[in-house]
């Protein structure tokens, strides 16, 4: 049976954070299910369908990705997706409490599912989507932070933006 892993989040953008860590999920993974999550309590900069398009452009060449969007239980969405594991990327140790906490209530939802934290890559333990979010909005540089093909589209929407 082919293993499925689910790499749930924001992506308000995408960020060479996230590709790091999809990418990886994919090597221990037979199919990644990158989920958008829809949080109506937050205020997005780009809608969930942006989103997902900016996803999409990104891991084209990527096959086992799939990209979709959730909304609900996480521990629900993974059993309809019939995915056995979900793939989290931790940065610091002020990810780790809140991430924990998640991980064991979708254990007590769904106790057949795992929650793997892969370490982030040194070069991105400082990267966040609203980093990228703070440094263009101020007009600066943020080619080190998301992918080429999507720097434009990412930039111009930003800049500005308060
Ligand atoms: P952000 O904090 O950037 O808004 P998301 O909610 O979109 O993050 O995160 C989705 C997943 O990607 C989470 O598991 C998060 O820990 C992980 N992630 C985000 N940025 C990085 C990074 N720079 N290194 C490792 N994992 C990351």
């Amino acid at each position: 049976m082919s293993k499925i892993a689910i790499c749930p989040g924001s992506f308000d953008p995408v960020t060479l954070g996230h590709i790091d860590i999809i990418k990886r999920a994919s090597k221990m993974f037979d199919k990644v299910i990158v989920a958008v999550l829809v949080n109506p309590g937050k205020k997005p900069s780009f809608s969930i369908t942006e989103r997902m398009e900016l996803l999409r452009e990104v891991t084209e060449e990527l096959d086992k990705v799939e990209i979709t969007s959730f909304n609900g239980l996480l521990a629900e969405y993974a059993k309809e997706k019939n995915a056995v594991a979900v793939v989290k990327g931790l940065r610091a140790v002020s990810d780790f409490e809140y991430e924990f906490q998640m991980a064991l209530t979708n254990k007590k939802l769904n106790p057949e599912l795992e929650t793997i934290f892969l370490t982030t890559s040194a070069k991105y333990m400082y990267l966040s989507s609203s980093m990228v979010k703070q440094v263009a909005s101020f007009g600066g540089d943020i080619s080190d932070f998301v992918p080429a093909c999507l720097y434009d589209k990412i930039y111009n929407r930003l800049k500005g933006e308060v």
